[in-house]
């Protein structure tokens, strides 16, 4: 008999799309695990901490009462609501006039989709979209998804690997349509401060752009307060502003985001993801106003677990420290540490070849920065417990030394 033929051709749709490294990296580190080695992961995004129990009981409460239906597309209203009034609040403090209503939320199946939503919708064949770089890589493979040309926009690592409006005009051609900002960074853990991102966004506003704001690790930070762009923005005519609870309440499991942008662009987003994913998870968005309307109890657990992540960082920094030769961006957010291979500039793909070095050798799991199109360098996320990430530091910095 011969064998069922299982190969099958891609469609031109995914042809060109990439496995993202960040997976790649986890499940390798799972199956060194079940062959019985004692992996650190430090390739993980997301929080390390367990959904606070409030925002847990008020999901079981929704079941019990019923949230287990079909919701409205863009998200049950109480929902939107609230998220729309956490927007309003940091809005009037510098336009009182600007209200942000329900009808300019869109709830999805994550922040991720709320990404993919937005890109769909705004940019398609022709259009280039500036992505400063390093950046996640999800933000290439949407804009490709959408059939548009990313073009990346290189930050000097002396700068934190932040991005200037000088060296974002110089990439806008006749074709560029959208610019994607995301502060704290995701791999670096840069923070624009307010200052950066007004002059960015100023910037986006004479060429004319669409800005997409992911501002998903926005509440970890360890200055002042990460800016957000509702907070610069002279107008929202061309602002997406992508959030969601993941990161901030320990909830990447429940799969809630949103966009905040204007009434069309949310009408033409929710008829998207109408054909696509319909309603976010019912119980999910109940678990998510918890999350939002829960007031001082709930801060109080996000302040706690943005201080555990200062604690780690600091920890980290200072073993690092010992090692002069070891070239590593100061993050001031989200909870990674970008750290250049031992090297760079030389070997190439460094930041590869260190990874799997430190995963083979060390059994320490970290992403290479090709992931995020800085092949010379490696991220590194402290979400894990203090004593693992100490230990993998430890091992990093003697690998390093030993290289
Ligand atoms: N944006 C950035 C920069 C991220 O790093 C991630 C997840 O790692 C996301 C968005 C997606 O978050 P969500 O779990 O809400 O889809």
């Amino acid at each position: 008999m011969t064998p069922p033929d299982t190969s099958f051709t891609p469609s031109a749709n995914i042809a060109q799309l990439k496995e993202s490294a960040t997976i790649a990296v986890s499940q390798r580190a799972k199956a060194l695990r079940a062959a019985g080695r004692q992996i650190i992961d430090l390739g993980a995004g997301e929080p390390d901490f367990d959904t606070p129990r409030v925002i847990r009981q008020a999901a079981q409460q929704a079941i019990d009462n019923g949230a287990t239906r079909y919701t409205a597309t863009e998200g049950i209203l109480p929902l939107r609501t609230a998220i729309a009034a956490h927007a309003t609040a940091r809005r009037q403090r510098i336009i009182a006039a600007d209200t942000i209503t329900p009808a300019e939320v869109v709830v999805s199946t994550g922040s991720k989709q709320s990404l993919y939503n937005a890109c769909f919708s705004l940019f398609g064949p022709a259009d280039e979209v500036l992505i400063p770089t390093p950046s996640w890589t999800s933000y290439y493979e949407m804009v490709a998804l959408a059939r548009a040309t990313a073009v990346p926009v290189h930050g000097c690592p002396s700068r934190g690997f932040k991005v200037t409006p000088a060296e974002l005009a110089a990439h806008v051609s006749a074709r560029t349509r959208g610019l994607i900002l995301n502060s704290p960074v995701n791999p670096t853990g840069s923070v624009y401060s307010r200052e950066e991102f007004r002059d960015l966004l100023a910037c986006a506003r004479e060429h004319n752009l669409w800005v997409i704001s992911d501002e998903i690790y926005r509440r970890i930070s360890y200055g002042a307060e990460a800016v957000s762009s509702l907070d610069v923005a002279e107008s929202r005519d061309r602002l997406v502003v992508v959030d969601g609870v993941a990161k901030a309440y320990a909830m990447t499991g429940w799969r809630i985001g949103w966009t905040i942008s204007t009434a069309p662009l949310a009408k033409a987003m929710t008829a998207l993801q109408s054909h696509t994913t319909f309603s976010p998870a019912s119980v999910s968005q109940s678990a998510a106003l918890a999350a939002l309307t829960g007031g001082p109890a709930i801060d109080a657990t996000v302040t706690a677990m943005v201080a555990e992540f200062h604690t780690r960082r600091d920890a980290a920094m200072a073993l690092l420290a010992t090692e002069p030769k070891i070239r590593v961006n100061p993050p001031d957010g989200a909870f990674y540490l970008f750290i250049e291979a031992p090297g760079a500039g030389r070997i190439p793909d460094a930041g590869s070849v260190f990874a799997k070095r430190l995963l083979e050798e060390c059994d320490v799991a970290v992403v290479p920065g090709a992931a995020f199109f800085t092949p010379d360098w490696i991220r590194i996320s402290y979400a894990a417990e203090l004593t693992q990430v100490e230990l993998a530091v430890r091992r990093i910095i003697d690998a390093y030394r030993s290289a």
